[in-house]
């Protein structure tokens, strides 16, 4: 049979490269990945055959088994999903589509040592087979379709593709150990690593060695268990596994709905910022299951945009096991799940924010400007998330919310100010401060280019008006000096040749302005802009030129 030679696309043979002679101690790895992948596949067909029921051909027992042959120093791994065909195979195994390792190359620094370290932060996926074996096979024939195939390298650039009757539906990936690694070939071993990386994996594991057949895992989905049975590191290996990231889970939300709705969530926070947080889109990340099966990825409605930092899996009672992806829109039942996650989510936020401020401070530099996102899309949950949001202000370098500046204000002052620009380390040394320095006046630094959007529509909080310093309306004179700050200021301007200058200065300006006025913001700084009350904020100006609008 006709054999037909590609070679990877360039990314993918660096990324081998960089996998097989790596340093990497954590090898092991490589089993979490193709197990993960395998699972992948049967929720994948599991899916489809809820409307093809003929996909299946009858066996819709879905497993992963793992066999162990020692004479041939080979490792297979066979699964009966959803299978690759011939294009499937080209796209999936020979370039690199998937998001997350394109930006694990992007992270690439050509320093062999940090490199290494990068490739347990975030894994390689299916390419990871390569730091054990030095040939893969896949034998594979997609489900629903007659043709099998065969896909063959040993990542050094090339793969083959050949037709081959003899594949099963599913994927069935044949490792040839390298020498160095056939304690993969040790049955007490594997166990190990499949008890430790993929317990929570919801089909049986089943390890084949000779005579003896062992179901390795717990093979009931971890959401499914109860909080009590379930370990931190299942917790955490989980979340690797549904978020395909490989840092800590900050946060870990699991709860079981009952009531009008029933619905479960297993829900977590990341510890770092995902790469992909500002993409237009803004898509969410949550798994939608029903009744433990997997029936997309894609569910829009499951979550506001504002808290697509999530990660995690909701697992609906109520649903119907056969729903579209199409039926998904502007369900009821769903947009009752979305409300309750919501209101969940948020709880368990403030509760953090009141245990743990510090680590609250390092989901905020993550996230806030995200979060933030909802005061101005989401009307009822507004005031809770003021609540949830910190800031900087000219006060100290920490964070503070809303509540502590209201605490701080003066006698006499009557709103809370803020101040809008690029870098909180500008908007320090900005002109427009020097007036509200001087009587020592807290104001409220904003560099997030939501913040232009939602504080217009808040407007106030707990009934002191939001002002920015460059309104003209704010009127500081109620506010007595600090008397220190006041010591510092130089002596008073004379009136008269103070109207001197304004009509000079209107005279010069002309049209570039709609008026010069005499004002007691300033200390040391001679002018500043400033803008007529309600009007676009200058920050918002330039944000917006910036995007041509
Ligand atoms: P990821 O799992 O993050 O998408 P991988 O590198 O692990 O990335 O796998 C790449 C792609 O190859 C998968 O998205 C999937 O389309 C395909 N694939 C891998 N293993 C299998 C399998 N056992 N069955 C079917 N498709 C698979
Ligand atoms: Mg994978």
């Amino acid at each position: 049979m006709a054999e037909e030679k590609r070679e990877f696309q360039a990314e993918v043979a660096k990324l081998l490269d960089l996998v097989v002679h790596s340093l990497y101690s954590n090898k092991e790895i490589f089993l979490r990945e193709l197990v993960s992948n395998a699972s992948d596949a049967c929720d994948k067909l599991r899916y489809c055959a809820q409307t093809q029921a003929d996909l299946t051909g009858g066996d819709g027992e879905y497993r992963i088994r793992i066999t162990i042959n020692k004479d041939a120093g080979t490792l297979t791994i066979a699964d009966n999903g959803i299978g690759m065909n011939k294009e499937d195979l080209i796209n999936n195994l020979g370039t690199i589509a998937k998001s997350g390792t394109a930006e694990f190359m992007s992270r690439l620094t050509g320093d062999a040592k940090k490199d290494t370290s990068l490739i347990g932060q975030f894994g390689v996926g299916f390419y990871s087979a390569f730091m054990v074996a030095d040939q893969v096979a896949v034998t594979t024939r997609k489900a629903g379709e007659s043709q099998g195939w065969r896909w063959v390298s040993d990542g050094k650039g090339e793969f083959t593709i050949t037709e081959d009757e003899s594949a099963q539906r599913g994927a069935c990936l044949t490792l040839s150990l390298r020498e160095e690694a056939h304690e993969y070939l040790d049955a007490f071993r594997l166990k190990s690593i499949i008890k430790r990386y993929s317990d929570h994996i919801a089909i049986p594991v089943i390890l084949v060695d000779g005579e003896t057949e062992e179901t390795v895992n717990s093979a009931s989905a971890l959401w499914t268990r109860s909080k009590s049975d379930i370990t931190a590191e299942q917790y955490t290996e989980f979340y690797h596994h549904v978020a395909h990231a490989f840092d800590q889970p900050w946060l870990t939300i699991h709860y079981k709905a009952e009531g009008a709705i029933e619905y479960t969530g297993l829900l977590y926070v990341p510890g770092s910022k995902p790469f992909d947080l500002f993409q237009p889109e803004r898509k969410n990340h949550l798994k939608l299951y029903v009744k433990r099966v997997f029936i997309t990825d894609q569910a829009d409605d499951l979550l506001p945009p504002y808290l697509r930092f999530l990660r995690g899996v909701v697992d609906s009672q109520d649903l119907p096991l056969n729903i579209s992806r199409e039926m998904l829109q502007h369900n009821p039942i769903l947009a009752k799940i979305k409300t309750g996650l919501v209101k969940r989510v948020l709880s368990e936020l403030k509760k953090k924010a009141e245990a743990d401020a510090e680590g609250y401070a390092g989901f905020w530099e993550n996230f806030g400007a995200v979060l933030k996102e909802g005061i101005y899309e989401d009307f009822e949950r507004k005031t809770d998330i003021v609540a949830l949001s910190r800031f900087k202000t000219t006060h100290g370098d920490g964070w503070a919310t809303l509540d502590d500046v209201v605490g701080r204000m003066k006698d006499g002052q009557e709103a809370i100010y803020y101040a809008t620009g690029d870098s909180v380390a500008a908007l320090r040394k900005s002109p427009q401060l020097e007036g509200f320095l001087a009587k020592g006046i807290e104001v409220v630094l904003l560099t997030d280019a939501i913040d232009e959007f939602w504080v217009p529509a808040v407007g106030e909080w707990n009934g002191k008006k939001l002002i920015a310093v460059t309104d003209g309306a704010a009127d500081l004179s109620a506010v007595k000096a600090d008397p220190e700050a006041e010591a510092a200021k130089p002596e008073a301007t004379e009136a008269a040749s103070l109207d001197t200058l304004i009509a000079a200065l209107k005279l010069n300006l002309g049209d570039k302005i709609k008026d010069v006025r005499a004002s007691d913001r300033l200390t040391s700084s001679a002018v500043c802009l400033v803008t007529d009350s309600g009007q676009m904020s200058l920050h918002l100006e330039k944000l917006l030129k910036a995007h041509n609008q």
